[in-house]
């Protein structure tokens, strides 16, 4: 690339902004312009707007750079990317796309719309001509999303074994960390040596989305995707930890392979989707552990910079053949480096340039 890409971030003082933040500034491909965020915080400069939570050099050295209000008439880069909450999302991201931007949204308010591509780029970035749906209906640019959190570390762990085998039923247990609510996030006196046994909308968000990403996408008589039909069940649970969202998954496998031929057929994978070479895409995308007390997410987590997801505890489940634990950086492969992944798809697919 001769030049780098204008880039805006939206929500760029939140937890997922933050990291945005962190990673476009050593970006290859990109340089971030535009730093937004609310009225709030428009006017001010990015250290005074923003409580700074990330280790490494504080604001990325963006310290004396000014934030702007998320105002769609006011952002013109041909690329932004979205951290805003889904109620401000709804509102802005439309309008930025009819204005020409291509939007990659961390946000809910999009991902189940039937002209929306929900991508995770290694499981399914064939997913992304589902653009053409939306600049049919005269938008010059378009949204694409990437899944919730814990959706994304549930798909990738899911997608070798779709691929070798098919999966016919999915039972997911979350243990979610608290920067998956946001900063502030979860009250001290709710979080400290406890439970929460309730994310709200989290397991109707995961079980929907799941069968969109590991779905199929057809050609006619229109550009769609088809959800694959396998059932899916979620519970989902806040627990005292900073980052890494835990899962405890039983999985219903066709032909009802053994623990070692679905432990090979993760060590085999390759995603269909690798030779991409998106920058953000991990080396290693599926890290297998064979200690029976990994993958944590206090030891394995930050591993990757984020973007790899942990398998470890393969065995057999009485009830639906297979279990094992997945492990995934619910804000940098679940948010941030997902949305980077999304904007690095589209511009090697020649969408943005
Ligand atoms: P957050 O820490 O609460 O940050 C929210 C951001 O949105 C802040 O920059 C805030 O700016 C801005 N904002 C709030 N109200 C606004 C308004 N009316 N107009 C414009 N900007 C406004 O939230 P987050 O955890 O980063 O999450 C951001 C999005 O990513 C959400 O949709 C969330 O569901 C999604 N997500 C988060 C995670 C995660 O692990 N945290 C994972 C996956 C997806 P001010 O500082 O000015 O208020």
């Amino acid at each position: 690339m001769n030049r780098k890409l204008p880039v805006a971030v939206l929500g760029a003082t939140g937890v997922v902004g933050q990291r945005l933040v962190r990673r476009l500034a050593c970006h290859p491909w990109f340089e971030l312009t535009t730093l937004a965020a609310s009225e709030r915080s428009a006017g001010k400069r990015y250290a005074d707007a923003c409580a700074w939570r990330l280790p490494g050099e504080p604001y990325a050295g963006l310290a004396d750079h000014p934030v702007v209000a998320c105002d769609a008439a006011r952002i013109d880069e041909p690329l932004v990317i979205s951290a805003l909450d889904a109620a401000v999302a709804r509102e802005l991201e439309p309008a930025l796309a009819r204005r020409g931007a291509f939007v990659c949204s961390n946000a809910s308010a999009f991902r189940m719309s039937a002209d929306v591509p929900l991508l995770v780029p290694e499981v399914n970035a064939d997913h992304v001509d589902l653009v053409a749906a939306q600049r049919d209906g005269g938008t010059r640019g378009a949204i694409v999303c990437n899944p919730n959190c814990t959706t994304t570390v549930l798909v990738l762990a899911l997608k070798p074994l779709h691929d070798a085998f098919g999966i016919e039923a999915v039972s997911m247990t979350s243990l979610q960390a608290l920067s998956g609510a946001g900063w502030p996030g979860v009250a001290s006196l709710d979080a400290t040596a406890n439970v929460v046994p309730y994310i709200g909308g989290e397991e109707e968000k995961v079980e929907e989305e799941a069968t969109k990403i590991l779905g199929a996408l057809a050609a006619s008589p229109c550009v769609s995707i088809r959800a694959s039909t396998f059932a899916i069940s979620a519970q989902c649970t806040r627990v005292p930890v900073v980052d890494g969202h835990t899962e405890a998954v039983g999985v219903k496998l066709r032909g009802d392979p053994s623990p070692d031929a679905v432990l090979a057929a993760l060590r085999a994978f390759c995603s269909p989707f690798a030779a991409l070479e998106l920058p953000s895409m991990p080396a290693t995308l599926v890290r297998l552990h064979d200690a029976n007390d990994r993958p944590q997410p206090r030891l394995d987590v930050e591993r990757d910079d984020g973007m790899s997801v942990h398998v470890g505890r393969v065995r057999r489940c009485p009830l639906l053949g297979i279990k094992f634990i997945a492990l995934g950086h619910n804000a940098e492969r679940g948010a941030a480096g997902g949305a980077l992944l999304n904007a690095e798809l589209l511009v090697r697919k020649g969408f943005v340039s």
